[in-house]
């Protein structure tokens, strides 16, 4: 068949994690952690299979979670979304992101996103028949150019695409960058799709920024959320999305053909989870803290230049001083050659990307952030 998305193959996170399997390289590319998630989590999780809860869930999602999610997100961000209107279960956030943008995008549409974006976007906007306007942000600290960002909209601009704790530069939003955002769009009909996956692995002092918290923005807004990060529990793929009654109703529209509903255990026993360790999520970032700290000092003496690290599970490093390969070919010596698997940063812009910048995931065991580290120190 002539293809829908012929420039498109299969993704790096596929690519880095196969090539690491076949040199058995240590893996650092594919975002997902090396330990297991909550216990309780998993003994929950067989109870309801033992239990019987195998049949379809409702639609929108089972109603303790949708209510586990409203208490959390009130408690998080000082507003508490309706149990039925507004909070959406989807297979991981993946499916949120693609179900909004399919919701909200029409064909001739301009899509706003800021380069580096996460892979799954661009997609979704092409095959909406969209037209993605990418606004490059530049090493170390990615901020935006707001005057660049009101140059780009016109009255085809539908939906801004952001994404805050940001894969891959690890950079946060304050809430400050959701008044400039505001101001710029209010007077139009755009939409946010605000992708905040690593909203519990935030260093920053101020805290990660949602646009729930936003009551203007929120109002226009779609925030998405994955229980895969949150419980380290990436293969679960339970995630969820959170809009105005509106926008969720469209976006219910492609979700219920799309999947239907979601895996109906998992969400008991997400459900169960989050009413018996409410604060649970409340410890992750000292958790992934300490992994970025035990990294980054492990990688101290070695030639890769740290940037800063704000937030997810990700470090990037600049590895100029090491190599004048590009950083797709890079990552593949890196992998075959010295045994580390790294993703290169060009992959998520649409633009020649001119930096020599790699991600790193320290979401891993300290032994095998160490491994790692001795590996890297020797470049
Ligand atoms: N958005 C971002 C920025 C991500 O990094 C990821 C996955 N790592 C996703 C969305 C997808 O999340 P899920 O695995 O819950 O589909
Ligand atoms: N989001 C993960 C990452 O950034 C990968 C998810 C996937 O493999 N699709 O590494």
């Amino acid at each position: 068949p002539q293809s829908k998305l012929p420039n498109l193959g299969t993704t790096i996170f596929s690519q880095m994690s196969a090539l690491a399997q076949q040199h058995q390289a240590i893996n650092l590319s594919q975002g997902f952690p090396d330990f297991d998630g909550p216990r309780y989590l998993q003994e929950r999780l067989a109870h309801h299979v033992a239990a019987g809860a195998n049949q379809y869930a409702p639609m929108t999602g089972v109603l303790a979670l949708r209510q586990a999610i409203a208490e959390k997100t009130g408690a998080l961000y000082g507003y508490s979304p309706d149990v039925d209107d507004d909070i959406t279960v989807t297979a991981g956030a993946t499916e949120a992101l693609y179900a909004a943008i399919t919701a909200l995008v029409r064909p001739g549409d301009e899509v706003i996103c800021f380069d580096p974006s996460y892979d799954s976007y661009a997609p979704a906007v092409a095959l909406s028949g969209g037209v993605l306007k990418r606004i490059a942000l530049q090493p170390p600290h990615f901020g935006v150019d707001w005057d660049a960002f009101k140059a780009l909209l016109s009255d085809k601009t539908r939906l801004v695409i952001l994404n805050t704790p940001h894969n891959p530069s690890a950079t946060v939003w304050h809430s400050a960058n959701f008044d400039v955002l505001w101001q710029a769009i209010a007077e139009r009909e755009i939409y946010v799709l605000s992708d905040e996956v690593y909203e519990h692995i935030c260093f920053d002092p101020q805290g990660h920024a949602s646009v729930l918290a936003h009551p203007q923005l929120r109002e226009r807004a779609v925030a998405v959320s994955s229980f895969g990060k949150t419980y380290h529990m990436t293969g679960w793929k339970v995630g969820y999305c959170i809009a105005p009654p509106m926008i969720s109703a469209e976006l219910r529209k492609v979700h219920q053909y799309l999947t239907f509903a979601v895996n109906t255990p998992a969400q008991l026993a997400l459900a169960d989870m989050l009413r018996a360790e409410p604060d649970h999520y409340r410890q992750l970032p000292e958790f992934y803290r300490e992994r970025r700290d035990l990294f980054i000092n492990a990688l101290k003496g070695g030639r890769l230049e740290l940037l800063p690290c704000e937030g997810t599970y990700f470090l990037l490093a600049d590895y100029s001083a090491i190599s004048g390969l590009d950083d797709v070919s890079f990552c593949q010596w890196l992998t075959t050659e010295k045994g580390v698997a790294a993703i290169p940063l060009s992959v998520f812009c649409a633009d020649p990307f001119p930096h020599k910048l790699i991600r790193l995931c320290f979401a891993k065991q300290p032994s095998t952030l160490q491994a790692a580290a001795e590996r890297l120190r020797c470049l």
